[in-house]
Parts: C-alpha cells; sequence; structure tokens
C-alpha cells in the first residue's frame, strides 16, 4: 500500500473560523498519526472569491498552531496548465462537451437533484462553434457511483440522475472545483481525503472523473459540518475568525467536535502531540452534520 498521503485544501474566501479548523486537525492528525505527509493546497481556484490577504493569514494561523505541512504550498491559480491537459484528455474521449444554456434555462427543467438542478443534457449533441463562449461539461457514466466513507460509510449515488452531466470549465474561463481537486489530489499523490461531510456530495463525481481521467481514488474520511442553528459555520453566518492568536483552546474544541479525548490545557505543540497519539476517527460521530455546541458528549465552550 502507498505511504499515507494527506492534505488541507482550504479555499481563501476568508481567515480561518471553527469549521476550517477542524478540518485542518481532523486532516493533519490523520496523518501524522499514520506517520504520513501533509499537504497544503490554496484552493484559489475560483479567483473572483479570494479575499486579499486570506491565505496569508491562514498560513500564520497553522503556523501559531503548529499544523506544520510539508513541502511547498500549492497554489491553484499556478495550475491552470494542469486543468487544460486534463480536460483536453475528457474532450478526446468524447466525454466532455460545451454548453451555453443559462441559468434560467436549466431552472426551467426543474428536476431537482442532490445539488441543485439536474442538468438535462440539452446541449448533449449541439454543435457549438469554438470562438463562441460556452462552459464545457462532463458528460456522467449511467449507473451508481458507491465508495466506503471511512466515518459515513457506504455512500452512492447515480450521478446521471441525481447530478447530471456537470460543469468542468465554466463559461467565464475558469476551471471548476470538481476537476481541479481531482487533478490537484492525483499530481501530490493523495492517498486520503479528510474534510468535512458538506463535499460528500462531490465526492462521486470526483470519483467519476478520476476514472475517466485515469486516476487512482483515494479513501475518504467525510467527518461532519459543524453548524450552529442549524447553519454550517462559515463567513456567512459570522462564525468567529481564528486569527494567528487562536491558541490552544480553540485545538482542544476541535477535538471535542471530533469525538477524540481531549488534553488538559496546554501549548498547542503538547496537545497536538497527544492527540495524534490517541488519534481514534472511529469515535468521530457518523453525521452529517453536528452542532457545535453537541460535540459528541464532549461540553466544551465555544467562545472562540
Ligand atoms: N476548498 C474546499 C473548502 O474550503 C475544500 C475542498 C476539499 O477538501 O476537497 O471547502
Amino acid at each position: 500500500m502507498a505511504a499515507y498521503v494527506g492534505r488541507f485544501a482550504p479555499s481563501p474566501t476568508g481567515p480561518l473560523h471553527f469549521g476550517s479548523l477542524v478540518a485542518a486537525v481532523a486532516s493533519w492528525l490523520d496523518a501524522r498519526a499514520a506517520g504520513g505527509r501533509w499537504h497544503l493546497r490554496i484552493e484559489d481556484v475560483d479567483e473572483p472569491r479570494t479575499v486579499p490577504g486570506a491565505e496569508d493569514e491562514i498560513l500564520r494561523t497553522l503556523e501559531a498552531l503548529g499544523l506544520a505541512w510539508d513541502g511547498p504550498v500549492v497554489r491553484q491559480r499556478e495550475r491552470t496548465a494542469r486543468y487544460r491537459e486534463a480536460l483536453e484528455k475528457l474532450r478526446r474521449q468524447g466525454l466532455a462537451y460545451r454548453c451555453r444554456c443559462s441559468r434560467r434555462e436549466i431552472a426551467d427543467s426543474g428536476v431537482h437533484g442532490v445539488d441543485g438542478i439536474v442538468y438535462p443534457g440539452t446541449c448533449r449533441h449541439a454543435a457549438i462553434p469554438e470562438g463562441m463562449p460556452a462552459a464545457t461539461r462532463f458528460l456522467v457514466p449511467a449507473g451508481p457511483i458507491a465508495f466506503d466513507d471511512r466515518v459515513q460509510g457506504l455512500v452512492s449515488q447515480r450521478l446521471d440522475s441525481e447530478v447530471g452531466d456537470f460543469v468542468v470549465h465554466r463559461r467565464d474561463g475558469l476551471f471548476a472545483y470538481q476537476l481541479a481537486v481531482v487533478v490537484d489530489d492525483a499530481d501530490l499523490g493523495v492517498t486520503d481525503v479528510v474534510r468535512g461531510a458538506d463535499l460528500l456530495d462531490s465526492t462521486p463525481r470526483q470519483i467519476a472523473l478520476q476514472r475517466a481521467l485515469g486516476l487512482a481514488t483515494p479513501r475518504y474520511l467525510h467527518f461532519p459540518v459543524a453548524t450552529r442553528g442549524g447553519e454550517k459555520l462559515s463567513k456567512q453566518t459570522l462564525a468567529p475568525a481564528l486569527g494567528p492568536d487562536a491558541g490552544s483552546q480553540a485545538l482542544r474544541a476541535a477535538l471535542a467536535f471530533l469525538g477524540q479525548a481531549v488534553p488538559p490545557p496546554a501549548p498547542a505543540a503538547e496537545i497536538l502531540a497527544e492527540a495524534s497519539r490517541g488519534w481514534d476517527p472511529a469515535r468521530i460521530p457518523p453525521r452529517r452534520s453536528l452542532e457545535v455546541t453537541e460535540g459528541n458528549g464532549n461540553r466544551y465552550p465555544l467562545d472562540l
């Protein structure tokens, strides 16, 4: 079996908050407990959503918490040539086609799937001239795509009826997250993806792309998404930002949320060392979301 390679892939849309800290801590611990590598990738493929200064702040916060990464930081904005090659590969196999449908036209088709409206394949046979601005969609395979998530168990999805052919290259010229993440993980040799369950429904799309591109499928672990009052923590829900002086209390709260034993207050490095010795993914609650105040029975203050 290949040696463990993990990663943390934050989008630089703001500073870390509790939800993204949980992703950093879970992926770091899983990698370190396995004696593996842990890479940091800044997911700025969606350039218009990038917030100036956010990347720097994320890096400084991780450093201050002792969440050290291996190798150079990967930035998606420097990787578009690789995404283009993957897109060409899909095209050559007849697995991608251009689409000029508007949001409105798609919305009017009206069938809801796991992630918005299921694209009905309108442009599958449309001949759209090369010079004309258009999105590119991946022709999804028929039949279910299943995988065994380390926390969520067996997940199965039919892309044709639940998602439809999805966009891999946007009309505005940007590559879609689904394509970028698959190419990036493969280039890093990632063996284990550890991330929030908000991406569980994206995973079958990513597996389908891996298969089409001849890439290996990593193992997946999706921990519950942190919610407050039923809403995912995010900048929009005003989740408090965790700056470089967030401190070890934030790490303890993340461990409690992940159902792990929580070491007594100590410097961050000691908390991480102890947590990686005791890391037990079987204790992560097998749920898609979890209120920040629940923490698997461990009560902890979340005045972060
Ligand atoms: N960039 C994504 C996020 O911040 C994570 C993507 C992933 O882990 O695959 O939500």
